[in-house]
């Protein structure tokens, strides 16, 4: 019997080698999955077996893979790794700001993607776990309340309104990548307002505060965002 942990997994890929290579691990760790070849049957199968990730490639034989994130975030908020050839920064941006929550390029390791499931499923239990709007945010010693503020071991961490926006829109998204527009567009409502510099400091600065315990890490991804490493 499948124990509750175990998420059934959606791969969308038409690629039969790369499919068969995520088949043979899902079958290894004993997840259940699902196998779409193209975007009309995966969104078939996301409203019929309601997966509990999705593992997408981009480039398929009737639609884009960035027009099935837009659609099925139009009704799900299921996680979605992109697993894809197309390794550019621009097209990173452009899955994660259609609502991927993280991106693989091809060729990629099959330690890592499991890597990523488990990050994944980290996450989704502890959404599933706590009320729709979470208040509190915790990993090792960082506690962060979106109503009040942070602190580590217990120790009110000193923050500027803008390093506590950041802090808070990162831990909400944590393991996610959050581009450089979708982070400007939080911290200053105009995603066409690009301040790479000021997020860089904001982000250094943060980094120094949270030095102070056994805190999660803002791992940068040039080119592209930053990510919260939550911590063991
Ligand atoms: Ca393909």
């Amino acid at each position: 019997m499948k124990t509750k942990n175990e998420p059934k997994i959606l791969i969308v890929e038409d690629d039969a080698s790369v499919g068969n290579l995520i088949k043979t691990s899902m079958m290894a760790h004993d997840y259940q999955y699902l196998v779409a070849q193209n975007g009309k049957s995966a969104l078939m199968m996301v409203t019929s077996h309601r997966p509990d990730i999705m593992l997408l490639d981009l480039g398929l034989p009737d639609m884009d893979g960035i027009e099935i994130i837009r659609l099925v975030r139009g009704f799900s908020a299921m996680p979605i790794i992109v697993i894809s050839a197309r390794d550019t920064d621009s097209d990173k941006i452009a899955a994660l700001d259609a609502g991927a929550d993280d991106y693989l390029t091809k060729p990629f390791s099959v330690d890592e993607l499991m890597a990523r499931i488990r990050v994944t499923q980290r996450h989704l239990a502890s959404v599933q776990s706590d009320t729709p709007e979470k208040a509190v945010f915790t990993s090792g010693d960082l506690a962060v309340d979106y109503h009040a503020g942070a602190a580590v071991a217990g120790k009110a961490l000193h923050l500027t309104p803008s390093e506590f926006k950041l802090l808070c829109v990162l831990c909400q998204n944590a393991g996610k990548v959050l581009s450089y527009p979708f982070l400007s567009k939080t911290l200053w409502g105009n995603e066409w307002e690009e301040n790479i510099p000021s997020l860089r400091v904001f982000v250094a600065t943060l980094r120094k505060k949270l030095a102070a315990g056994n805190c999660p890490r803002i791992q940068t991804h040039v080119g592209v965002g930053y990510q919260l490493i939550e911590t063991d």
